[in-house]
């Protein structure tokens, strides 16, 4: 058997979602102990979550099921996106927020959402030197001394794209507003996936840049 194909076809990937970059200390011994057993690879993500490589596909259901004993999540189709947070205040003297507890009250807001569509993805940064990529990605929220700076449309890849800003110095509220009217737009203009910086042009685009 070709040694290629017997690797696609007989292990998988199995991505922990890792809210605002903390892994937890069972997750971290759990995933040892299976990385030892099951001789895994561990990668750490662009979007700081964890994903245990060439897991044999007869062992997933058991690695999962393990894990989220543990309280771990998945990557999967249509969840809301995490935000890739910064590691901010008090971690960082520049951080002007703490991180972890605004990506917290992010995903509280919208854990009840059914359905994101797919592409979108949210960054937040503790101060404007944007270290988790804020303006280059899909929705990215900065702090900054006089309050929250929205940015849409960001994007890396072949052809990264600097997001526009939509929202300047503007309440917590008024950020988490921000964000759930971009959400909804994009999920009424969007079939399955598609990245936000191209409904930048949209005449209907929900907001002007400020
Ligand atoms: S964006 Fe600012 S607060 Fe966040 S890690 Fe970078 S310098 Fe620190």
């Amino acid at each position: 058997m070709n040694p290629a194909t017997d690797i696609t076809t007989e292990t998988e990937h199995i991505t922990v979602l890792l809210p605002a970059g903390r892994l937890p200390l069972a997750i971290m011994d759990e995933v040892h102990q299976l990385t030892v057993r099951y001789g895994l690879e561990v990668y750490l993500t662009t979007l700081q979550n964890l994903r245990l490589l060439n897991v044999p596909k007869t062992a997933t259901t058991e690695i999962r099921a393990r894990l989220a004993a543990l309280g771990a999540e998945f990557k999967a189709p249509g969840r809301f996106p995490i935000p890739r947070a910064c590691v901010g205040g008090p971690h960082c003297n520049l951080g002007l927020i703490d991180t972890k507890a605004v990506s917290a009250r992010i995903l509280a807001r919208f854990a009840d959402r059914g359905h994101t569509k797919a592409k979108l993805k949210l960054a937040l940064s503790g101060c404007i030197l944007s270290c988790s990529g804020t303006r280059t990605s899909d929705i990215g929220i900065v702090a900054t001394r006089n309050g929250y700076d929205v940015y849409a449309g960001g994007k890396g890849g072949p052809a990264p794209k600097i997001g526009r800003r939509i929202k300047k110095e503007v309440t917590e509220a008024e950020m988490l507003a921000a964000i759930e009217t971009l959400i909804d737009f994009h999920d009424r203009k969007t079939g399955t996936k598609q990245r936000m910086a191209k409904l930048l042009g949209d005449p209907d685009f929900p907001f002007a840049e400020v």
